[in-house]
């Protein structure tokens, strides 16, 4: 799933392509992609030019003149920017025909991502953006304590809520706890503000690290896809031998997710 470096890498490349494009027409495919009344949304979004696109956790927020809309990849969603000629891929569900020739084409294998209208002014207030938490990149130390310091969830569950802190997924949540060495079962409740502070410090930390590789080795045309995310060097997702101490990784499920952690690196807390 993508979470947010590659999703802010696929807004940038995007933006190299639509901006200032004029959306003529958009032939709906599968219309379940579309939360909203799907001609609602189609003549909504029609003869509009896409102006910008902002994102929000794992939300991308396409803003046309008078209108946005919010598109969530979830597990495999992409965009292509295409030929109007390129035979159409049974995975496209939703092609927007830009006035330049090209068609932005949203691709699903999977078909669970989800596209919505929101106010072009006022969606960061408006669902489903309302529910997010703050990105740890505008977390303050003192808000998130605040939140989890009650929980008796292990802290890499608690990564995963949205509603607590925004776009950091499986992968990331994984990568985050190695970095500061902590056990990702660790509660929640054990973590100080000392810690809290820290772990706001490394998710930034590691956010960027990957949205600078995926900046950097995502060009033009393979940028459709969202690909960068390979292109990261992870440490403990998905690895068999710690790279610090050469022992192996452990995988455990938390939340349902595979977790794989270094038992004699990372260490619970208090
Ligand atoms: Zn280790």
């Amino acid at each position: 799933m993508p979470e947010l470096p590659e999703v802010e890498t696929v807004r940038n490349t995007l933006k190299n392509f639509v901006l200032n494009k004029k959306i003529e027409s958009i032939d709906v495919i599968y219309p379940k992609i579309i939360e909203d009344d799907v001609e609602t949304f189609v003549n909504s979004c029609i003869n509009q030019t896409i102006n910008d696109i902002d994102r929000v956790g794992k939300y991308l927020v396409f803003k046309l003149d008078n209108i946005a809309f919010v598109s969530h990849l979830r597990m495999e969603g992409k965009y292509h920017y295409v030929d109007r000629n390129e035979p159409v891929n049974k995975h496209d569900h939703i092609i927007f025909n830009l006035d330049n020739g090209k068609q932005l084409r949203y691709n699903d294998t999977r078909k669970f991502g989800r596209i919505k209208l929101v106010s072009l002014q006022n969606y960061r207030n408006e669902l489903p953006l309302s529910k997010l938490g703050p990105e740890p990149f505008d977390a303050t130390c003192n808000e998130l304590y605040e939140k989890i310091h009650k929980s008796k969830l292990p802290i890499k569950h608690v990564l995963l809520e949205q509603n607590i802190i925004a776009g950091i997924g499986n992968i990331y949540a994984n990568e985050i706890c190695f970095a500061m060495g902590l056990d990702p079962n660790t509660p929640a409740s054990n973590l100080t503000k000392k810690s809290v502070q820290e772990l706001i410090d490394v998710s930034c930390k590691i956010l960027n690290e990957a949205i600078k590789q995926g900046g950097t080795t995502i060009h033009s045309f393979s940028a459709n896809g969202i690909d960068g995310l390979f292109q990261v060097k992870l440490k403990a997702h998905m690895q068999k031998i710690c790279p610090i101490c050469n022992g192996p990784i452990s995988k455990i499920k938390i939340k349902g997710r595979g977790t794989y952690y270094c038992p004699h690196c990372q260490k619970r807390r208090r």
